[in-house]
C-alpha cells in the first residue's frame, strides 16, 4: 500500500489529496447536518405531536366546559325561580320568611345533579346557608378559595378542584352560581365534571382532531381504553383493540395500558410491499378515560433528511469533478518541466554529459534547471578526472597481475614440487586445519593407513570417520592433534595403529603446527615413520644383550670361582687379597692369612680313588665356607690348599678362628677315613705408599703363611702354626 502509494504519479497524488479533503469536508460536514437536521426534526415531531395532543385536549375540555356550563346555568336559573317563588309567597304573607327559605331549600335540596352533585347556597360573607349536609349549617367556609371567588363574583360559571375525605386526589368540579340577593343568598349549583361525560358531544370537536395532519399521512385519533375508536379518519366505531403490528405486536393493548407516551410500531399497508415505522404519541385524558393518539411514518418526518443526503452526494460529485481537473492542472506545472528534465536526465544517464537544462525561470523548477546544470558540468569535470585515475589505476594494476601471475605459477610449481615429494616419501604425511579437518595427505597415509582415496578423507575430521574406520583409536588421535593445534608448536611420539589391512603397527608420530599469513595456527601437519621392524629389531638385540650378559656374567663367575669346589679360586683370592691389602693401609687394621694343606691327600687319593678325593675337596671347601664371616674370603688356592683371607682379624683371632676349621672338619663324617688339616697363618697391617708395592706385600704375605704351613707339616700335621711363632734359624 505504501509502496502504491509512493509509486502514484504526481498528477494521482495531487488528485488523491484533493479527494481526502473534500470527503473528509463532506462527509464529516454532511454528518454533522444530518445529525443536527435528525435532532431538530426529532424535536419538532415530538413538540408537534404533543402540542396537537393537549391542544385536542383542551378543545374537548372546552366543548365539555360549554356543555356543562350550559347545563349547570339552566339549572340554576330554574332554582333560583324556585327560590323567587318561595320569597313572593313570604311577600304576600302567605309564609313566613322561615317557611319560606325553609320550603326552598328543601325543593333545592331534594335536585341531584349529575350523579352525586348537588344544590347548596352561601351568603356574600361565605356562611352556608342551604346545603344537603345539615350540620354544616352556618358554618363559615370562607377559606376555601373557590368561596372566596363566589363571594366576590356571586353569578357565573366556576370550574374548581375539590378533593373529599373518602377520595385520594383532588377531582375536577363545575359549578354555576346565581345571586338572590332578597335573601343574601349565592345560590350554587355543583357536581364532578366527569359525571357530565355524556354531554359531550364528540362531533363539535371532531374537525378539530381529523384535520390534524402529520407529515404526509400522519393523523390523529381518540380511543378509550377498551380499543373502542371514538373518533378515526377511516375506522371510527370499530375496536382495534386487539390489532397487531408487522412483527405481531400488539400494540393498541400496549397503547391502552400505557395510556400515555409513544410506540414506535412497524406497519404495513395493503398497498405497500414492506413495513414502515410508525410513530404514535399519545396521552389520557383521565376526566373521560379516553385516549388521544397522534400517529405517523417515521420516514415521512425524515425526508428532508434524504434530500440533503442527495444535496451533500451532488455537492460532493461535483466538488471531486472541480478536484480532477484542477489536479490536472495543477500537476501540468510540475509535471511538464519534470518530464523535460527526465529526458535530459535520461541522456546524462545513457553517457551523453554535455545534456543541459534552459534556465528560464527563478521558482523551483528553474532553481532545479540550474541544480541539475550545476550537477551536470561537476558530473563531467568528475568524469574526466575518474577516465585520468582509472587508467593509471589500470596500469598499476596491469602491472600488479603480471606480478601476481609471476608469483603463481611460482607458488604452482612449488606446490608440484610438494606434491611430488609428498606422494614419493613413503612414510604416511597428512595435514589438516585448526578444526582438525584434513586438507590433504598422500596414498601412503589414505590408502596404507585409512584404506580409502584422498578424497574420502579430505574435507573431513578423524571424529566423522567413525563409519568408514573401524580403529576405536580415532577420537584420541583426534583430540591429542587438536589440543597440540591449541598449545602450537611440535612434538613426537609413538602410538600403535590398526591399519587399512587390519595389522596393528607401531609408528611414531612427528607433527607440528603451522601458521597462516596473520601468524595465527592455521592447522597441523604430520609424518608418521613406520617403527614395527626398527622396534622387532630392537627387540631381538635386547634379547642377544640379555644373552650375553647372562654368559658373561657366567663367564666372570667361572672366572672367579673353582670349577670343582665352586668357591672363589686363586684369582679372586688374589683380587681379594690386594683390595684388603689395601683396605687395611686405609683403614690401618690387620689382616690374618690361613694356608690349609689336606694332609697325606695323596694317599687316600690312592686308596680310595681321584673321585672320592674330589669330594673331600668338594666337602671341605663347603665346611671351611660355612665356618667363616661374610666379610671373609674363602679360595682354592690350587690342589688340596686352601686359603682364608680374615680382614680386621689380629694374630690372636686367627689362630682362634684356624681352631674352629680343625674343629669343624674333625667333627664331621668323612668317608672311609678321617680328613686332617695342616694349617699355616700371616697376620700384618700394611702401610702402602704406591700401588705397586701391593704385589710383592702380597707375596711375601703368601710365602710368610707357606713358611707356617711348612712349619705344621714338619711339626706332625693337623696342627695350626702362626708365622710370627716359628723359632729362628
Ligand atoms: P703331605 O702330608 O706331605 O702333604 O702329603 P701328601 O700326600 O698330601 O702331599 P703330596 O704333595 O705328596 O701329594 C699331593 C697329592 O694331592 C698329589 C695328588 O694326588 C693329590 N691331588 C692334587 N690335586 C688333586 C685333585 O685335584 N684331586 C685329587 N683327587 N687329588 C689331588
Ligand atoms: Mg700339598
Ligand atoms: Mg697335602
Amino acid at each position: 500500500m505504501k509502496n502504491y502509494l509512493l509509486n502514484l504519479p504526481i498528477r494521482g497524488k495531487i488528485f488523491l489529496c484533493f479527494i481526502i479533503a473534500i470527503a473528509a469536508t463532506t462527509l464529516s460536514s454532511g454528518f454533522f447536518l444530518e445529525t443536527r437536521v435528525r435532532k431538530i426534526i426529532e424535536a419538532h415531531i415530538t413538540n408537534e405531536l404533543e402540542t396537537s395532543s393537549s391542544s385536542i385536549l383542551d378543545a374537548i375540555n372546552s366543548t365539555a366546559s360549554a356543555s356543562i356550563k350550559n347545563r349547570l346555568r339552566g339549572i340554576a336559573e330554574k332554582n333560583f325561580d324556585i327560590t323567587s317563588y318561595f320569597y313572593n309567597l313570604q311577600i304576600n304573607g302567605k309564609l313566613s320568611e322561615k317557611e319560606a327559605k325553609e320550603q326552598a331549600s328543601s325543593v333545592l335540596l331534594s335536585q341531584t345533579i349529575g350523579k352525586t352533585g348537588y344544590i347548596y347556597c352561601v351568603d356574600n360573607t361565605g356562611v352556608i346557608k342551604v346545603h344537603p349536609e345539615p350540620s354544616l349549617h352556618n358554618k363559615d367556609i370562607s377559606r376555601f378559595s373557590f368561596i372566596k371567588r363566589q363571594m366576590s363574583a356571586k353569578e357565573g360559571y366556576l370550574e374548581y378542584n375539590w378533593k373529599n375525605p373518602s377520595d385520594l386526589k383532588e377531582r375536577s368540579k363545575a359549578l354555576y352560581m346565581v345571586y338572590f340577593e332578597p335573601w343574601n343568598w349565592i345560590i350554587s349549583v355543583s357536581s364532578y365534571r366527569a359525571e357530565f361525560k355524556n354531554l359531550i358531544d364528540v362531533a363539535d370537536f371532531r374537525g378539530s382532531i381529523l384535520n390534524r395532519r402529520f407529515g404526509a399521512t400522519g393523523y390523529s385519533y381518540l380511543i378509550d381504553l377498551k380499543g373502542n375508536l371514538i373518533l378515526h379518519p377511516k375506522l371510527e366505531g370499530t375496536n382495534i383493540f386487539n390489532y397487531v403490528d408487522a412483527n405481531g405486536r400488539m400494540f393498541i393493548q400496549e397503547l391502552c395500558q400505557q395510556k400515555s407516551g409513544s410506540i414506535i410500531y412497524p406497519w404495513k399497508n395493503p398497498d405497500e410491499l414492506v413495513a414502515r415505522n410508525k410513530l404514535v404519541i399519545f396521552n389520557h385524558i383521565p376526566e373521560y378515560d379516553w385516549i388521544i393518539a397522534s400517529s405517523s411514518y417515521i420516514d415521512e418526518f425524515y425526508r428532508p433528511v434524504t434530500t440533503i443526503r442527495i444535496i451533500i452526494a451532488s455537492i460532493t460529485f461535483l466538488t471531486l469533478m472541480i478536484a480532477l481537473l484542477l489536479s490536472f492542472w495543477i500537476s501540468s506545472f510540475i509535471t511538464d518541466p519534470l518530464k523535460h528534465l527526465m529526458t535530459k536526465l535520461d541522456l546524462g544517464a545513457k553517457g551523453d554529459l554535455s545534456v543541459r537544462m534552459d534556465v528560464n525561470t527563478t521558482e523551483e523548477i528553474g532553481k532545479l534547471a540550474g541544480y541539475f546544470n550545476e550537477f551536470m558540468d561537476r558530473l563531467e569535470l568528475h568524469h574526466r578526472e575518474l577516465d585520468k585515475l582509472v587508467k593509471e589505476r589500470t596500469r598499476d594494476l596491469e602491472e600488479e597481475m603480471a606480478e601476481r601471475i609471476k608469483v603463481a605459477e611460482k607458488l604452482e610449481s612449488h606446490m608440484e614440487l610438494l606434491e611430488t615429494f609428498r606422494n614419493t616419501i613413503a612414510s604416511p604425511v597428512f595435514y589438516k586445519d585448526s578444526n582438525g579437518v584434513y586438507l590433504g595427505c598422500n596414498t601412503a597415509f589414505s590408502s596404507l593407513i585409512l584404506g580409502v582415496e584422498n578424497d574420502v578423507i579430505i574435507g573431513k575430521a578423524l571424529v566423522d570417520m567413525n563409519n568408514i574406520i573401524a580403529d576405536k583409536k580415532l577420537s584420541a588421535l583426534h583430540d591429542r592433534d587438536m589440543k597440540r593445534i591449541q598449545l602450537g608448536g611440535s612434538e613426537k611420539y609413538e602410538d600403535t595403529v590398526r591399519c587399512a589391512d587390519a595389522v596393528v603397527r607401531d609408528f611414531m608420530f612427528s607433527v607440528a603446527t603451522f601458521a597462516d599469513h596473520a601468524g595465527k595456527t592455521a592447522g597441523l601437519a604430520g609424518v608418521m615413520m613406520d617403527l614395527t621392524e626398527i622396534n622387532k629389531a630392537r627387540q631381538k638385540i635386547q634379547e642377544q644383550a640379555d644373552k650375553i650378559n647372562e654368559t658373561n656374567k657366567r663367564l666372570a663367575q667361572l672366572a672367579a670361582l673353582d670349577g670343582l669346589t665352586g668357591i672363589s679360586n686363586r684369582r679372586t683370592f688374589q683380587e681379594q687379597l690386594d683390595l684388603q691389602i689395601r683396605l687395611s693401609s686405609r683403614n690401618d687394621h690387620t689382616i690374618s692369612l690361613l694356608l690349609i694343606d689336606v694332609d697325606h691327600f695323596k694317599s687316600y687319593n690312592d686308596t680310595f680313588g681321584h673321585t672320592a678325593g674330589d669330594e673331600i675337596l668338594k666337602q671341605l671347601a663347603n665346611t671351611l665356607d660355612e665356618s667363616t664371616r661374610s666379610t671373609d674370603t674363602v679360595a682354592r688356592y690350587g690342589g688340596e690348599e686352601f686359603t682364608v683371607i680374615l680382614p680386621n682379624t689380629e694374630k690372636k683371632k686367627a689362630l682362634y678362628m684356624g681352631k674352629i676349621f680343625q674343629k669343624a672338619i674333625a667333627d664331621k663324617a668323612w668317608a672311609h677315613r678321617d680328613i686332617t688339616v695342616s694349617i699355616g697363618i700371616a697376620s700384618e697391617k700394611f702401610i702402602i705408599s704406591a700401588a705397586s708395592q701391593s704385589e710383592d706385600m702380597m707375596l711375601l704375605f703368601v710365602n710368610k703363611a707357606d713358611k707356617a704351613l711348612y712349619r705344621s707339616k714338619e711339626t706332625g700335621r693337623n696342627c695350626i702354626t702362626h708365622h710370627d711363632d716359628i723359632p729362628p734359624g
